[in-house]
């Protein structure tokens, strides 16, 4: 491996970014959690106005809390409670823990629900934190230092690829990057700079593919990625759209999860399993059953609730994610000792729907709709009709595509994800394109007309 000026990965064995920690036993990792969960909840009561009042309402102070068995005590902590701490205090809230001057990024959340969240970072917060622990799980699923990289992303306000674009550099590979281009230009720079590897939002790679089919490139001949991956939206860890991504790059295509308010806490590994692993000496996972809020065991589903161990502007414990997990039940080929979710994120809260008093998650719809080659684009309308719920999946068929396909996917939406719902084709170029977050949902019951 030709790594040039060794970048930081210092500990690098080329298999691990950091073999020590990623392979250690679990009762190594436990002990370095909670000596990190010790330190982040004295800073946090000692420094943030927010925490200080959080742990005197719950009645307790930061020695109650030594051990992961004392995380209970603690209250939780939801995006909401920020939102309303920095409309209170603008701009950044009395969760702000660190002096202002010592903060060196500002990042959104998307806010596809109300207003968004500014969060902060300190240097260390940012490049010890955030960005080391990015560069870990990128170089798992096979980023090198001899990789040439591609971020095609806005680089607005949102923490996206930001934290790719400083992991890649991090790791000593060479970033083009990609923010200002048109889809067009972003072609070009694939067909003429020899970039090996792609990140965006899935639902970008797909339009990439689908506007290069347009212009007469393949790109799995005429561009050399060998590896993409993807955060932002689900998509990155639904099989069918990850298989379809592979298929139009040649390429194998990795998930990374993670949020704006705490990290990006997961990563695919190399092998593949089918699910992400957690950083588990940088972030706090529990996953909670989602009516009696105690922790759920492996191979059962629960939201998962993280607790930040590195973050000290803006500390979060026992922070609400509003994500679905399962905590896979086998170890990982990788020998990786993290902490694994099967499937990755299997559902949002915020996403789920009912549907004649039965909860569906559009990724679901998702997995299934995308799984056919005919389906270019698709939108999923949820109406009621004298009194009753429906579902329209809005289908944007490739050109030529035979109009049976109707049939079929609603079959298969029955099938797989237990709904009855009707299809509705639509013409190519018919539907929007997304290079942020997709928003291909729509919930007509409980949308107020303007
Ligand atoms: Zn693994």
């Amino acid at each position: 491996m030709n790594a040039g000026p060794v970048s930081q990965a210092r500990h690098a064995d080329g298999r691990y970014w950091d073999p020590e920690i990623e392979t250690a036993p679990v009762q190594k990792l436990r002990q370095i959690q909670e000596e990190k969960l010790r330190h982040i909840v004295e800073h946090s009561y000692a420094n943030s106005r927010f925490y200080r009042r959080k742990f005197d309402q719950a009645g307790i102070g930061p020695r109650d809390i030594q051990t992961i068995e004392d995380l209970p005590k603690l209250p939780l902590t939801t995006k909401e409670e920020l939102r309303e701490s920095q409309a209170k205090e603008p701009m950044w809230g009395d969760i702000l823990a660190t002096p202002i001057e010592q903060c060196i990024t500002v990042h959104f959340t998307s806010a596809t629900t109300g207003l968004p969240v500014a969060m902060l970072d300190t240097w260390d917060d940012w490049h010890n934190g955030f960005v080391e622990s990015y560069a870990r799980g990128i170089y798992a699923m096979g980023v090198r230092p001899n990789d040439m990289v591609l971020p095609a992303f806005a680089y607005g306000p949102y923490i996206g690829f930001w934290s790719a674009h400083v992991a890649m550099e991090r790791i000593g590979c060479l970033v083009m990057p990609g923010g200002g281009a048109s889809t067009e230009q972003r072609i070009n720079y694939m067909k003429t700079y020899p970039i090996t590897v792609l990140c965006c939002t899935p639902s970008y790679a797909l339009f990439l593919a689908e506007q290069a089919q347009k212009l007469g490139i393949d790109l799995r001949s005429e561009a050399g990625i060998r590896l993409t991956f993807h955060t932002g939206e689900p998509g990155g860890a639904i099989p069918s759209v990850k298989h379809k991504i592979e298929e139009s790059f040649g390429c194998k295509s990795y998930d990374i999860a993670g949020l704006t308010e705490i990290a990006a806490w997961g990563f695919e590994c190399e092998p593949q399993p089918g699910g992400d692993h957690i950083h588990d000496d940088y972030v706090l996972s529990e996953v909670l059953d989602l009516d009696t809020g105690k922790p759920v065991g492996p191979g059962e589903q629960g939201e998962l609730v993280l607790t930040n161990l590195y973050r000290h502007a803006m500390p979060l414990l026992r922070y609400r994610t509003k994500d679905i997990v399962k905590i896979a039940t086998t170890p990982c080929p990788c020998g990786r000792t993290f902490r694994r979710f099967d499937g990755g994120v299997v559902g949002r809260l915020d996403d789920m729907k009912k549907v004649r008093g039965v909860v569906v998650y559009p990724s679901k719809i998702q997995e299934c709709v995308q799984g056919f080659a005919e389906v270019a684009e698709y939108q999923v309308v949820f109406s009621r009709k004298e009194g009753l719920d429906e579902i329209t999946v809005k289908v944007e068929t490739v050109p030529h595509a035979d109009p049976a396909i109707a049939q079929t996917i609603e079959q298969q939406l029955r099938l797989t994800v237990g709904i009855r719902a009707e299809v509705e084709l639509l013409p190519p170029d018919s539907l929007p394109r997304w290079d942020h977050k997709a928003r291909r949902v729509k919930d007509e019951r409980t949308e107020v007309p303007f």
